[in-house]
Formats: structure tokens, sequence, C-alpha cells
């Protein structure tokens, strides 16, 4: 079984321009991640992947005059510590808030690590959003590690293919290692999984302080998830979206599409200079912002009118022209145009059609 050229991961490109990072050698970036300053004292943290099949989500860190504000804390609890160290070199300040931009593990895990190391930390995020953390994550973790669990059977098969695929490249095999390295390290992180759901909850706006700093956390719609929030600096013109926002595909699995329509065009007037969104680098525009929404729209307006119309979801499917969207997103990459089928043209259309018959 060749695993190894079965699936690419989604490569996310960082913006890698860190011109204060380079004035402090102090402030070298946490082990494996990156660095983009957006304002000053405002840095969002790209980190490396998990695993070949879980990402951790980006995470923004605003410096204010008597505290810390950290939007999402990644899937690994390590990378979570990593980040801590690392403002602890940047600032004295202890991190008051930490905020979830919604439920998925790879916003979220590291919460426990922001506890133990700022017990005063408040964790902010959507009611629904602490809910589906409470109800979700503890299992989660304990579904990994089990016996016969499907990432047990992944790292057992990557182990299987390293002792007995003599087909294998030097740089090949160089990558089965580290899948395992990263594989075994994830076992371990959700073995001792620590789950620490939100703690201050909101429903629509709530606004903080630190200091100076104003700092609006917006629920507009449901969209990825029944709980987005976006981070917004209005000061900096800075927004951080979580998962309303994945690059280089959205990603509409269980999401709430034409709602996330609405959420996203509410994005958009806030007029953001800066937007981060939960994977992928920062934007300085907003066209990947609009393309996302031009997608969305494009095919909640068709599966709405083809439910309207008495079709199908799977005549709904067939006529949409999906290859013009399909072109932009992914390119020639056929990782990327396999992603993108099983994400819009599968998920999302279900979602809609879904959503169209008041489903949702
Ligand atoms: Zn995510």
């Amino acid at each position: 079984m060749p695993i190894i050229r079965s699936a690419l991961a989604a490569c996310v490109a960082a913006t890698s321009s860190t011109p204060l990072l380079a004035q402090s050698p102090t402030l070298a970036p946490p082990r494996g991640s990156s660095v983009v300053p957006v304002a000053p004292g405002v840095f969002v943290i790209l980190h490396p992947r998990a695993t070949d099949n879980f990402p951790n989500g980006n995470s923004m860190v605003v410096v204010g005059d008597d505290g810390v504000l950290v939007v999402d804390t990644g899937y690994l609890p390590s990378v979570a510590r990593e980040d801590i160290a690392w403002i602890k070199t940047l600032t004295p300040k202890p991190v008051r808030y930490v905020v979830n931009t919604h439920w998925h593990y790879d916003h979220n895990n590291g919460n426990a690590d922001y506890r133990k190391a700022f017990p005063g930390v408040e964790i902010v995020a959507h009611r629904e959003t602490q809910r589906l953390i409470a109800l979700n994550s503890a299992r989660y973790a304990a579904g990994v590690v089990v016996e016969g669990s499907g990432s047990r059977k992944t790292l057992e098969a990557y182990r299987t293919q390293l002792t007995s695929d003599t087909s294998l490249t030097p740089v090949e095999r160089d990558t089965v290692r580290a899948r395992i390295a990263q594989r075994e390290r994830e076992m371990e992180e959700m073995g001792t999984l620590a789950v620490e759901p939100p703690t201050r909850t909101f429903d629509r706006e709530l606004n903080l302080r630190l200091g100076g700093r104003q700092i609006r956390l917006l629920h507009l719609a449901r969209g990825n998830t029944p709980g987005d929030v976006v981070v917004w600096l209005p000061a900096e013109q800075v927004v951080a979206v979580g998962d309303l926002l994945v690059h280089p595909i959205p990603y509409a699995y269980n999401s709430i599409p034409h709602e996330w329509v609405a959420f996203l065009r509410g994005v958009d007037s806030l007029g953001a200079r800066t937007i981060v969104p939960g994977h992928g680098p920062v934007f300085r525009d907003p066209a990947y912002l609009r393309q996302v929404t031009g997608l969305l729209e494009s095919v909640v307006n068709h599966v709405f009118a083809g439910y309207r119309a008495g079709q199908t979801v799977d005549q709904v499917r067939a006529g949409f022209d999906f290859g013009p969207w399909r072109d932009r997103f992914a390119g020639t990459n056929d990782f990327l145009r396999r992603v993108f089928d099983g994400s819009i043209v599968t998920a999302l259309v279900d979602r809609a059609f879904l959503a169209a018959g008041g489903g949702l």
C-alpha cells in the first residue's frame, strides 16, 4: 500500500515578512512555526501541521497595556506550550484572554496549557462552542488512542511500510519516518489531553479591552460551525476569522452554507486591512474572502433554486458547473482537486440542500 504517495498534505504557504522580528534576536518564533507581525503588538503564529491528516490552526497574539489576548490554541498541546514560551519572551504581561473561534480540535486543544501557565485566564467563546467542546473533545481524543482506532491503524501501516516496502526512495523513507514521529506524538498527546472548555460565553457580541486596545468578538450568523466568532481589532483594522476562511480550499463539512455567506459579507463590510484565516497565510486584501464568498453564494443560490424546482440533490449537483471554481481554488494539483470535490462538490451541496429544505 503506497501510503506515502496517496495523499500529500495540503501545503500552506506562509507570508513570512518579519521585519519586527528581525530587529530582535530574542524574538525567534516558536519552534517549527513562523510569526507574522500584522500591527504593533499583534502577531499571527502560523503553525506546522500536527500530522499528515491534521493541522494546527493559526493563532493570533494581541499584546495590550495590561495583558495579552490569544486567539486559538492549536491541535497539539505541545504547540500551545511552544507558543506560551514565545509569548513570555515577548512580554512579561499575563495572557488574560484566550478566544476560541469555534469548537474544532485544531483550534482549542491547547486551552488547558494556557490555564496552567496563566491561572487567571478567561477562555472566551460563543455559547455553542463551549457546549460542543464540552461534548466532543474528550471523546475525540479517546477515540484517537483507543485500541483498533483509525489513527493506530494508520500508524501501524506506516511502520509496516517502512520495514517492508523496498521500493521506497531514501527521500520517501524519511517522509514515512517523519509521519510516524508525528503520529506517535499525536497519540501521546491525545492520550493525556486535558480538555478545558471556555469559561465565558456570549451569543452575539462581546467587547473586551486590553488597556487602551479595543477588541470586538462578533458572531454574525452560523457558518463553518454553529458558534463561529471573529475577532475584530477596529483601530488596527485586523480581523481573525477562524475557519470561516480556510486556504487553499474552504472547509464546508457540517457547515451552514446560507448563513456562512451572510457572515462573510458582514466580515467584508468591516473593511479590514488584514484578514487572518484559520488555516493559510495572512491576507492583506479581501480577494480570497470575496473568492470564497462568491463560490458559496453561487452554490447556495443554485441549490436553493433547484430545491424549489423539485430537483433531487444529485440533479442539483449535476446542474452546477464546478469546473472554473475547481481550477481557481485547486489549480492543477490533483490532491487539492480531490479536497475541493469532497468539501465543495459533495459536502457543501449536501448541506445547502438540507438548508433549502429547512433542515439546518
Ligand atoms: Zn481548523
